[in-house]
């Protein structure tokens, strides 16, 4: 047995360093382990990343974050999903909502129900038996209940955040908790001759900053697990073609949705993001198919409201790391990959990363059986996040810009092609015991996007096609009910 790790430096602070900040001085409290940040303001942070997903909670709470202190601080609204608007073409929409779809407790079986009423010629919208997204079309908002004989615990929320404000919350919080802020820009990384661990980051100002554990929050430069532990990348624009985004904000609506907005453009897509105090808004796009120029005067012109500031350029290639933990190093954020911002799983995938740290927290000698399982976790976990983003790009129909048409016609990952053959042949959604994206919102964004199954479960043939459609009767005006009965949301605030 060696010894304990006795100093952790996080490199950065941006979302994902005062994440990993606040949740390791939780863990390591009274371990007596030293935890230190060191971020530069002149570099700055990337300063988006806005929307987040339910998981969200988990990371919240094991913080300790009160929520409404936390949303009055960070200008946050709730998100109950987001409205794909353009995808099937223009005037198209459909809505991937946080909760289940049918009855309470029936989410995995609700797809098959609605696809056997499909078949039968039922043409209702699926959006009638989602509750979640029935109150986000009202502009109406509740939290779920854990109660199972309630249509409420059928919802699901997240969040839409200020990300600076975020960053700065959890700062306060961490450093409360004795964590170390430490100013100075990184100008070069000292390693041991034998091990090839990284011992210590010195700043351009001289300061020497010692540590056994190194969490590389660094952002897209991937300063200590790129250029230091060379872990490789592997690039994804082949599946994913967006690797550019302007964003800029503009003044806060009056009646804000309870919802993002991911609207299809000719190269890409524009995202909405309601906050209190302003709303986000940005076009990811492809540089292969559109001219960075033409893509920014593109987002001006369709704003709803004039700009507030200069749009900001993100330039990024898609895809992961190749290894997230090399020795005595863990990347945790952008520096461990970017996907795009699509069904924004970037900050959830900063939590699983510190979730996965905090199982796997190593000794000093970080024993590389632990980093290994690390990568394993990791790379199957963005493999499959990959896939459900791919999903959207994929299936697009309707539309003929070439962005679109080559997406429709690109290889796809076999892991993909799996679950829409799949879902295809008889509305199966074929997924892993732990993966992130479940029944509900593979049914949405296949539906969405114009999929349709071509049978369902023999499960269901123990009753007749009209037993099944009486029932989805009752579960759609038990939604409707229900529905109506939460309050919208008051005007001035989502
Ligand atoms: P950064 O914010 O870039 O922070 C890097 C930190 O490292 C900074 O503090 C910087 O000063 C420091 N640093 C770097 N080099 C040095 C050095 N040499 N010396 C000292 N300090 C240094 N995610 C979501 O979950 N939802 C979204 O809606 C979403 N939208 C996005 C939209 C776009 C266009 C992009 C690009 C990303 C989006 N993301 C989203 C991802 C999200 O922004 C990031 O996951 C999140 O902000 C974490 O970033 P980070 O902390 O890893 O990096």
């Amino acid at each position: 047995m060696t010894d304990p790790v006795r100093r952790v430096v996080i490199l950065g602070g941006g979302t994902a360093g005062w994440m990993t900040a606040a949740a390791l001085a939780k863990a390591l409290e009274r371990t007596g382990t030293t935890i230190t940040l060191v971020e530069s303001e002149e570099i700055g942070t990337v300063g988006v990343g806005e929307a987040t997903i339910p998981t969200i909670h988990w990371f919240n709470s094991l913080v300790g974050l009160d929520e409404a202190r936390f949303m009055a601080d960070t200008g946050a609204t709730w998100k109950l999903g987001i409205e794909f608007r353009g995808w099937q073409g223009e005037g198209s929409a459909y809505f991937h909502p946080f909760g289940t779809y049918g009855a309470p407790g029936d989410a995995t079986m609700a797809p098959q129900r609605l696809t056997r009423a499909w078949l039968a010629g039922d043409t209702a919208p699926i959006e009638d038996f989602s509750l979640t997204t029935r109150i986000a079309r009202r502009r109406a908002f509740a939290k779920p209940v854990g109660d199972l004989r309630s249509p409420l615990s059928t919802l699901g929320y997240a969040f839409h955040f200020d990300a600076m404000r975020y960053a700065r919350h959890l700062r306060t919080l961490a450093e409360r908790r004795g964590v170390v802020r430490h100013e100075g820009k990184v100008a070069q990384v000292e390693r041991d001759g034998d091990t090839g661990h990284v011992q210590a980051l010195v700043t351009d100002r001289g300061d020497r900053i010692a540590g056994d554990l190194f969490v590389d929050c660094s952002g897209l430069r991937g300063l200590l697990i790129e250029q230091a532990m060379q872990a490789g990348y592997d690039d994804w624009s082949h599946w994913l073609p967006c690797d550019a985004a302007w964003a800029v904000p503009s003044a806060a609506e009056t009646e804000p949705t309870p919802y993002t907005q991911a609207i299809a453009q000719e190269a890409g897509w524009r995202w909405r993001i309601p906050l209190q105090h302003r709303v986000g808004n940005g076009y990811v796009f492809s540089t292969r198919f559109q001219d960075i120029e033409a893509a920014r005067g593109l987002l001006i012109e369709r704003m709803a409201a004039p700009p507030l500031a200069e749009p900001r350029l993100i330039r990024f290639t898609p895809g992961r790391r190749r290894r997230a933990w090399v020795g005595n190093v863990v990347a945790i954020g952008l520096s461990s990959g970017f996907l795009e911002p699509l069904e924004s799983t970037s900050i959830h995938l900063i939590q699983s990363g510190i979730g996965k740290l905090l199982s796997l927290f190593p000794r000093r000698d970080a024993d590389p059986l632990l980093a290994e399982q690390y990568n394993r976790l990791t790379a199957r976990e963005v493999e499959e996040v990959r896939d459900f983003v791919i999903l959207h790009y994929h299936l697009t129909q309707g539309r003929a810009e070439p962005l679109w048409r080559h997406c429709q016609a690109m290889p796809i990952p076999d892991t993909l092609r799996y679950k829409i053959d799949q879902f295809r042949r008889s509305a199966r959604i074929m997924l892993t015991p732990d993966e992130l994206f479940r029944d509900a919102s593979w049914f949405a964004v296949m539906h969405g996007q114009g999929v349709r199954a071509a049978d369902y479960t023999p499960l269901l043939d123990t009753m007749s096609d009209a037993d099944n459609l009486r029932q989805l009767e009752a579960v759609r005006r038990m939604i409707g009910d229900a529905a109506a009965r939460v309050p919208p949301l008051p005007s001035g605030r989502a």
